[in-house]
């Protein structure tokens, strides 16, 4: 029979399995939650059946919707006709950390590999392309990694949506704000180059 202490054992392990936190740092949390069980392990744990539970992926953009569709998806005002594509969730919520983008998104869920049997179907891209038709799209905003395989599937779409005659472009890459020319790689400072523009 499984005792108190197998069953917080099994609690530490599926702990251990988030990003960043390993077997020592997962004891830690899970000692830290028993000893406020009321303050913090039951609200935890009432958060994380109630998302578990409601969330989804939003059928039009891919991102996490605990309704429908996404709040962005449903909010009237982000219908600027410009979708801004990025390859999954978590550079979604850093573009809205930024506050400057008022459109709305396309979210991959990855980039092409021919190794790992991702095509365009599976990245939503005829998805993408029926949306650019159908909201009447102006601008589509290409902001995916700056990885090889990130800038392969960048020119994948803007091909694909060469047809659709919507306008295509890509985020600047170059110096980071309060950033010190000396620290940068040179890949870095070549796209800075690059994409200089008049003062
Ligand atoms: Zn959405």
């Amino acid at each position: 029979m499984a005792g108190p202490r197998d069953e917080i054992e099994g609690l530490i392990a599926l702990m251990a399995r988030l990003p960043g936190l390993g077997p020592r740092s997962a004891r830690r949390a899970v000692l830290h939650l028993l000893r406020r069980r009321e303050g913090q392990m039951a609200p935890l744990a009432a958060a994380l059946a109630h998302v578990a539970a409601s969330a989804r992926d939003c059928p039009i953009c891919g991102n996490i919707a605990m309704g429908e569709s996404c709040e962005i998806c449903s909010d009237p005002a982000r219908a600027t006709g410009e979708i801004c594509v990025v390859e999954d969730v978590a550079d979604l919520w850093a573009m809205e950390r930024g506050h400057a983008f008022k459109g709305r998104y396309h979210v991959l869920g990855g980039v092409l590999s021919a190794l790992d049997a991702v095509g365009p179907e599976e990245l939503g891209i005829p998805r993408l392309i029926a949306r650019v038709r159908d909201e009447g799209i102006a601008e589509v905003i290409l902001a995916l990694n700056a990885t090889v395989e990130g800038q392969t599937t960048a020119h994948y779409i803007a091909e694909a949506l060469e047809e659709a005659g919507v306008k295509v472009t890509s985020l600047a890459q170059g110096v980071p704000i309060g950033g010190e020319l000396d620290y940068l790689d040179d890949g870095t400072i070549q796209a800075a180059l690059r994409a200089r523009r008049a003062l």
